[in-house]
């Protein structure tokens, strides 16, 4: 097993800045945005571009988590039960960017547009990932991307942040 890095923490930090620039300019400021992250480390990631957003705009930008798990489509589907995806989100009406660190088959945001619209309908949603590792399944592209990393099935995006890990980097294990 190998661990190449991909991104360290300089390239981390400016590929975040770059897209906090991207979504202050492609939504015309941050009027109605909310960032919403994607458990566990799109939370984190939401956090530093509202953080990178405030300091170019001068004005804060609402943050939410979402936890999809009871919308993936390769859970077993207890009974259709499916419990509030974070009963504090608040999206009618507003633009969502949606927060993952890494993209693969697409499930996981079709799980979280799921739980959104269960939530009240948004104006509109756009995705934002840490690294976009290919193998799509479903017809789901990001608007606003850190790196295309392009991997084989077998291989495996690593992605630390100081927020939980040791040190803020991308590795590709394979
Ligand atoms: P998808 O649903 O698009 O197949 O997978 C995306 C979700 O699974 C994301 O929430 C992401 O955290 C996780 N994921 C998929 N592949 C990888 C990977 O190679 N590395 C990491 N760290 N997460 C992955
Ligand atoms: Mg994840």
């Amino acid at each position: 097993e190998q661990h190449r890095v991909i991104m360290d923490e300089t390239a981390i930090r400016r590929a975040l800045t770059r897209i906090a620039h991207e979504i202050v300019e492609k939504n015309k400021g941050i009027d109605n945005c909310v960032i919403v992250g994607i458990r566990t480390r799109g939370i984190y990631l939401a956090q530093r571009i509202a953080e990178q957003i405030r300091e170019i705009e001068g004005r804060p930008v609402e943050v939410q988590e979402l936890d999809i798990t009871q919308y993936r489509d390769d859970r077993e589907k207890g009974s259709a039960e499916r419990p509030a995806a974070g009963s504090s989100v608040g999206v009618k009406d507003k633009r969502v960017i949606l927060f993952d660190d890494v993209l693969y088959t697409g499930r996981t945001i079709r799980a979280a547009m799921d739980a959104l619209m269960d939530l009240g309908r948004p104006q509109a949603i756009q995705l934002a990932v840490l690294v976009d590792r290919g193998h799509r399944e479903l017809p789901i592209r990001p608007d606003y991307v850190g790196k295309n990393v392009p991997t084989s099935k077998q291989e495996q995006i690593e992605v630390s942040l100081q927020e939980v890990d040791e040190n803020d980097q991308v590795t590709i294990i394979h």
